[in-house]
């Protein structure tokens, strides 16, 4: 009897949406995770999207040309221009007026343009769509440490009142995935960079105690005469930078319930996710898109 050599199927794109956006028939959003692709660099096929050493650029452009089909910005055949950038963790916006743009450096786009695919690449850094429904305008931004203290979300709203006359009450925006105040530990510079610049920054920080398996096992090894302080457990700071995106949005007059924080942290979840921290830089990079129809 001949044997059929069943292929496995193709993993389907795993996209992320905000159930408020969804609803939004003129618009197409989602955020990207690890399932879907054809690159193999990363263990097992993933869907890397980023232009990065270990992967090829003909798998990235295949990657991408799938995404674009799973988010239904545009067809098979003749999907839309995905508008990428070089980031740079600044507070560099650009607003784009055709579907051909050149090459961008920065870390945040903005449009009313239908018919184009605006892209934030990210591997542990939260990426940030924003739409005001009355205008029908668009952004998508970058927001690592850097992009936040330098408000680029902020900024990216300022640019869309700009241009576009968006006002904060209109605009729903979703905050993706990246790496949660679980895992991002941060030096104590930052929180001064932070205080400098945020009121609120005192609540965005948090002192974790790092554990130490062979204190927790032998305990009375450690009830020692030694002074207070002396010998005790390590503080690390961890910084909750989605909170931070949530709170500049909040202060800049978005609405709370217009807002969306998708749950999930990037470097504990490195099975869906990519991770930069977690994987120690050999990882590929998920997208967040956002387009207007
Ligand atoms: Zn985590």
């Amino acid at each position: 009897m001949p044997t059929t050599i069943q292929r496995r199927p193709a993993q389907a794109v795993r996209l992320l949406q905000a159930a408020d956006l969804k609803k939004l028939r003129w618009l197409v959003h989602g955020f990207s995770a690890r399932a879907g692709g054809v690159s193999t660099c990363y263990g097992g096929k993933s869907l890397n999207l980023g232009l990065t050493s270990h992967d090829t650029a003909a798998n990235a452009e295949r990657n991408r040309k799938r995404l674009l089909l799973a988010l239904g910005a545009g067809t098979k055949a003749r999907p839309w221009p995905l508008i990428t950038l070089r980031q740079v963790h600044s507070d560099l916006i650009h607003v784009v007026w055709s579907p051909k743009p050149g090459k961008l450096s920065g870390d945040g786009l903005v449009t009313n343009l239908p018919g184009v695919a605006l892209a934030i690449q990210t591997a542990d850094c939260f990426p940030v769509l924003l739409v005001d429904t009355r205008n029908k305008a668009i952004g998508a931004f970058h927001a690592g440490w850097r992009g936040t203290v330098q408000r680029i979300v902020e900024k990216g709203l300022g640019i869309m009142r700009q241009e576009y006359g968006t006002r904060p009450q209109d605009v729903h925006a979703v905050i993706g995935p990246g790496i949660q105040k679980c895992c991002y530990e941060v030096g104590d510079e930052l929180r001064s960079q932070f205080e400098s610049q945020f009121p609120y920054a005192h609540e965005l920080f948090h002192e974790v105690q790092e554990s130490d398996p062979v204190r927790e096992k032998y305990p009375m090894l450690f009830m020692n005469a030694r002074a207070p302080g002396h010998g005790d457990l390590c503080i690390k700071l961890h910084l909750d930078l989605q909170q931070a995106n949530r709170r500049q949005l909040v202060s800049a007059g978005v609405p709370k319930k217009q807002i969306t924080a998708l749950p999930g942290c990037t470097a504990c979840n490195t099975k869906t996710f990519f991770s930069h921290r977690a994987e120690k830089g050999k990882t590929g990079r998920m997208m967040a898109v956002i387009g207007l129809f």
